[in-house]
């Protein structure tokens, strides 16, 4: 296996792929090219450990640095991918470099959204390592105010908290964590926050955050009224990174347009990731996941399909948050529920709580029980149809289920 690929972004989804193709035997040419200055790492640690100083992006990497050149990738950081020419299978990169390729992977991610008037000063995103040491001297210099209850939002609050600082959270949605999970874990998710001292208001809709003087912003709500703070985290979600697909003339739809097999509309050229929106057959729709393992997952299934192997396997959203110690895992479709069972007890803080449709699990939420999320996700992949009392008593261990023959919805 020979010739030449490229690789557009140096995240975790273009990282699995070529150590994947490498992996599977590829002796072809890898070039990984990264925008950022560092080599691939563990973006999830941006908002826990580095933010807060416990470790160093050194011992957050995927890989020893060394791992790259010694496989015979060449890995390009602080270099960005320019400019495609599809038709010959062609990239031009920021050092004024151009490489031709056989297959292309666009492993470009997400950029955290901003405001529609972001001041420019005082008022931060959080996204990657370069965006660490500004938000640090935020949270050091006084009240932090954060716009989005959501995982980055909550997770900051609980790192800034753990650093001293007083923090306040403005959420647009109902209660915290609402796109996610369902009402009685987002109420757990307040009350831990609440336990340690951060307040969130919900159902905020702000008309802007403006900058009062040189020591801090105030946010204005559409009913009048006001939060003032040393300085603000907009955390209101990411978009993904579509702008070089797009100006290559590639199908772009919120999100790269890929097929099952992670093959955008332009021959020899393939996205995966958060950059990706896949579609899956299974659901009839293109889907678009925002979570670590499954960019990772997709990063390796992308390398397999660039190799001419078949990619089977059913991809779920599938992702955690830790906050305050208490790790939260979660997997599937929780929104596709018809109803829900808990197995445990959501205050006692070890449960789990499952979606089910048509007798089907489709999603899953464990805060303690990790072993019941990873049955929960082949279940959901094979569709597994019991009827709920089974699924709601915990005397009906998840794994032997997964190990036993069942009926299956398809
Ligand atoms: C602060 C934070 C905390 C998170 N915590 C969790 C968590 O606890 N659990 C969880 O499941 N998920 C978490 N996530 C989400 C998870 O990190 C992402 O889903 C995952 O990193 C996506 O990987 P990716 O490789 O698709 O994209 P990215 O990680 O975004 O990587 C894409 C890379 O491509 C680069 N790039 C963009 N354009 C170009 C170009 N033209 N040329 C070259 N390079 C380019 C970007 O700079 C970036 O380095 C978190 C995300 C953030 C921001």
């Amino acid at each position: 296996m020979t010739g030449q690929i490229v690789i557009a972004g140096a995240g975790v989804a273009g990282a699995t792929a070529a150590r994947t193709l490498r992996d599977a035997g590829y002796s072809g040419r890898i070039v990984l090219v990264g925008a950022e200055s560092h080599a691939p790492y563990r973006r999830p640690m941006v908002s826990k450990d580095l933010l807060a100083g416990t470790r160093d992006v050194g011992r957050c990497l995927l890989e020893p640095e060394t791992y790259w050149a010694g496989n015979g990738i060449e890995l390009r950081v602080a270099t960005t991918v320019t400019d495609i020419d599809t038709d010959h299978g062609r990239v031009w990169l920021s050092s004024g470099e151009a490489l031709g390729y056989d297959s292309l992977l666009l492993a470009t991610g997400a950029r955290a959204r901003r405001l529609e008037q972001h001041p420019p000063v005082r008022v931060r995103t959080l996204r990657g390592v370069g965006d660490i040491a500004a938000l640090r001297a935020a949270i050091d210099s006084g009240p932090l105010l954060i716009v989005g209850g959501g995982l980055v939002g909550l997770e900051v609050a609980a790192t800034a908290r753990g650093l001293g600082a007083e923090v306040h959270i403005l959420h647009a949605g109902a209660a915290p964590l609402d796109r996610v999970v369902p009402q009685e874990v987002s109420e757990l998710v307040q009350y831990l926050h609440a336990e340690h001292g951060v307040r969130i208001d919900s159902n905020v809709r702000l008309t802007g955050i403006e900058q009062i003087d040189t020591r801090g912003v105030v946010a204005t709500a559409t009913d009048g009224r006001t939060w003032t703070g040393s300085s603000a985290l907009v955390a209101i979600g990411a978009e993904p990174d579509t702008a070089l697909a797009r100006t290559a003339g590639i199908a772009v739809d919120a999100g790269i347009l890929v097929d099952e097999w992670y093959r955008t509309s332009a021959a020899g050229v393939f996205a995966a990731g958060d950059v990706a929106r896949r579609f899956t057959a299974h659901r009839g729709r293109h889907e678009r996941s925002e979570h670590w393992n499954s960019a990772l997952a997709q990063g390796a299934a992308a390398a397999k399909s660039m190799l001419g192997q078949p990619v089977t396997e059913l991809e779920l959203p599938w992702g955690w948050t830790t906050q305050y110690g208490v790790s939260l895992q979660f997997a599937g479709w929780m929104q596709s529920r018809e109803e829900l069972v808990v197995r445990g007890a959501i205050e006692s803080r070890n449960f789990t709580v499952l979606a089910l449709s048509g007798g089907a699990l489709v999603g899953a939420i464990t805060v303690g029980r990790p072993r019941d999320i990873r049955a929960a996700r082949e279940l959901i992949a094979t569709g597994a149809v019991l009827p709920s009392a089974d699924w709601a008593d915990e005397a009906v261990d998840l794994t032997r289920i997964v190990q036993a023959p069942l009926p299956v919805r398809r």
